[in-house]
């Protein structure tokens, strides 16, 4: 181990207290790890405003100037200190709540100041909070520098004088005490092929750069050796999966297949789903263990999909199972394909959290004497204790819930591992379809079946609600039926419930009883409450069903033509455009109103614009995925992605990541085991991503 694994504390300057709080607040161990805590964003410090031009839009802006008068402010708690500033062009305050006295010691009018900050509209006047400054004479060596690196720092790391400056500074002294020990990681052939610059000379620019040009060539190198490991890494595994784990070949197509196909299909099959199960079957033939991504839109028929691939199955004299995301939602599933394979004789059975003892022991029974075909579940299915004879093919409906070790978890549920099938409920964006599943095979259902309409979306702020009244009224006296959903929030069930009961109270005086029939339904209910209302929801008993997102997913009520969405500003795009998928399965033409009672943020309202503008979740997806913006963190844990980014955004590079995976595929075509003398390099850097990051014991 060499220099590079030096641990922090024995730095000059850092010392164990605040190695600590390096440690813990921004994962900061060794000399290498500091290397590599890139910065956030560059200040052009080549570029002055004058204080005339700049408004409360701009980042932040660098000005030169004066300060005229210093001004405390208020008592105790709530003192402030503002100084005006001036560069001859006009005035902007700058102002300080905490340091007071420190400030008015430093700084001086009448001597030339560069002030640094984010430029904020405060009444009439425009404000810098804490802005930095610099004395003009001696920034000389601040701005030597143009393009000046921000780190980003915790609280407690700044009020240690762990800032931004000082993280750059100890950059610098780290880098110079390493930077003979920075070895290339990629192969000769790679840098060329890629055109990419050395690691020295990358980390060296990304942390003090010297042109724009040579900055954008260090990121480069640095976002694409990131997104290229993983991949690597990923379609290695894959390829090693396939040859390891030899897949049930389903030879057989019989009795089950015929007979539903031939009795049973209650429509035809659109041109993606007779494709997409084309796609699936060549792999079920292969010999191959399949792990396969479905990826459709709300109401492209997945569910059929997933149940002809079930059928081939059993015809095959093996078990399936299908799990899913919530009691609810598997609940559903069993339901309609119970329903759809009625008279097909076909043993089928439902577990969930839920099931009673006495009917776990009869599925055990089932599972294990090979009697159970179809097995319908949660997360209950792959519980240890539930072991099948011989599972062939698991299925899992996904909706962003379930990660890569669950999938793990299933694919050794019996002895040969049984073909895997994983459906999204929503499109997902083809960067995390290459990330967060980039060791599957995808398969697309591009196309809704024949007849569905685009559905009307409006976002309905508070004056419209009369006539979204109205139009509710006239639905339902030509005999559709309404759904209207409010927010879980998840920190208070009790202000759910009565955001809910408010809205009911309301709804009822609108469309008052004997005339109208509403429900409300909630997670405070039974279940067989739930399922009475539902089932009289389904019967068109009730006209209007309100509900917090109990119904989210998988709800199939072909009459209903209303989606009303209270609080619309609170949900996210995938879930927005689910809860829209149930309405418009019907013929007539059906609407979605967005109500909002707020004032809205920037993002919440360009939700609601990208909702009102199309329909097509593969758009919305990507969309999302965009505004959702640097970091993404959020959406990475969600996905189960079993590693995060340190410099690539998934977001922003897209055009990185594809030529990353085409590059990485074409490698593990030619060399599996990365074991050629040119790739020797490649192997080393793709082990040492499996042991420090991404954890492949699980992945199994
Ligand atoms: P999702 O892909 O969202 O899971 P579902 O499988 O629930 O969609 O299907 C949505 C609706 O479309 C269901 O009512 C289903 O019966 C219907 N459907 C599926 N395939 C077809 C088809 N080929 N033609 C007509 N209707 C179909
Ligand atoms: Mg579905």
């Amino acid at each position: 181990m060499g220099k590079l694994q030096t641990e922090i504390k024995y730095i000059t300057g850092i010392g164990p207290k605040r190695a600590e709080i390096l440690n813990k607040d921004i994962e900061v161990f060794t000399i290498k790890d500091l290397l590599y805590y890139f910065p956030y964003k560059y200040i052009d410090r080549t570029k002055f405003y004058s204080i005339a031009e700049v408004n409360a839009d701009l980042p932040y802006i660098q000005i030169k100037g004066k300060i005229t008068k210093f001004n405390t402010i208020g008592e105790g708690a709530k003192k402030r200190l503002t100084a005006l500033f001036t560069d001859g062009t006009g005035f902007i305050e700058l102002v300080w709540f905490k340091g007071i006295k420190w400030v008015m010691l430093q700084y001086k009018p009448d001597i030339e100041y560069i002030v640094y900050g984010k430029p904020t509209q405060f009444g009439h006047i425009l404000n810098i909070a804490h802005p930095e400054i610099d004395e003009v004479s001696k920034a000389e060596q601040v701005t030597a520098t143009a393009l000046q690196p921000q780190y980003n720092t915790s609280e407690r790391m700044k009020s240690n004088f762990l800032t931004s400056r000082t993280i750059h500074k100890l950059i610098a002294s780290c880098l110079k005490f390493t930077i003979n020990e920075i070895e290339e990681t990629f192969p000769e052939y790679l840098m060329k092929t890629c055109k990419l610059i050395p690691l020295k000379e990358a980390l060296t620019q990304i942390h003090f750069p010297t042109s724009t040009e040579l900055l954008t060539k260090a990121e480069f190198r640095l976002k694409f050796e990131e997104l290229f490991t993983l991949q690597l890494s990923l379609l290695r595994q894959k390829k090693y999966r396939q040859q390891v784990h030899q897949g049930y070949i389903f030879s057989n197509v019989g009795h089950y297949v015929n007979t539903f196909y031939k009795h049973c299909l209650p429509f035809e099959l659109t041109n993606a789903q007779k494709r997409v199960i084309k796609e699936i079957r060549q792999d079920l033939g292969s010999g191959k263990q399949m792990n396969r991504l479905l990826q459709g839109d709300v109401g492209s028929g997945k569910t059929l999909v997933a149940l002809m691939i079930s059928l081939i199955a059993l015809d095959n004299n093996l078990q399936v199972c299908i799990m899913a995301p919530t009691e609810i939602l598997a609940a559903q599933h069993f339901k309609s394909i119970s329903r759809m394979i009625d008279g097909l004789d076909i043993n089928i059975r439902l577990l969930t959290g839920s099931t009673r003892k006495k009917e776990r022991t009869i599925i055990q029974q089932g599972l294990t004497d090979g009697s159970l075909q179809i097995l319908v579940g949660t997360h209950a299915l792959i519980e240890d204790n539930v072991q099948f004879k011989k599972l062939g093919l698991a299925i899992i409906d996904e909706q962003h819930r379930f990660g890569v070790a669950q999938r793990a978890k299933l694919r050794n549920k019996s002895a040969q591992p049984p073909h895997v099938l994983v459906m999204t409920a929503t499109p997902i964006p083809r960067t995390l379809t290459m990330t967060a599943y980039g060791d599957l095979d995808v398969s697309v259902i591009d196309e809704l079946p024949p007849g569905r309409k685009p559905i009307y979306t409006k976002h309905i702020g508070i004056n419209h609600r009369m006539d979204m009244y109205r139009l509710v009224a006239r639905e339902i006296q030509s005999g559709r039926q309404v759904y209207i959903v409010y927010p879980l929030i998840k920190e208070s069930e009790n202000l759910d419930y009565k955001a809910l009961e408010k809205g009911y109270e309301q709804m009822v005086k609108i469309f008052p009883a004997p005339q109208y029939s509403i429900s409300a339904i909630h997670g405070k209910m039974s279940n067989e409450d739930k399922e009475s209302i539902m089932k009289a929801f389904k019967e068109g008993k009730i006209n209007i069903l309100m509900a917090t997102t109990v119904i989210e997913v998988g709800v199939d009520v072909p009459n209903a033509s209303v989606m009303i969405i209270e609080s619309a500003e609170r949900f996210g795009l995938s879930q927005l455009h689910q809860l829209r998928g149930r309405v418009g399965r019907g013929a007539d033409k059906s609407y979605c109103f967005l109500c909002t009672s707020f004032k809205l943020s920037t993002d919440a309202r360009k939700r609601l614009e990208i909702m009102e503008s199309t329909n097509n979740g593969f758009t919305i997806a990507e969309a999302d995925w965009k505004l959702r913006g640097p970091g993404n963190i959020e959406g990475t844990e969600q996905s189960g992605m079993p590693f995060s980014l340190h410099i690539a955004n998934l977001g922003k590079d897209q055009q990185i990541l594809q030529y990353a995976r085409d590059l990485a595929q074409k490698i593990i075509d030619d060399d599996p085991h990365l074991q050629k003398s040119e790739n020797v390099k490649l192997n080393i850097l793709v082990s040492k991503t499996k042991k420090e990051q991404y954890n492949w014991e699980l992945v199994g």
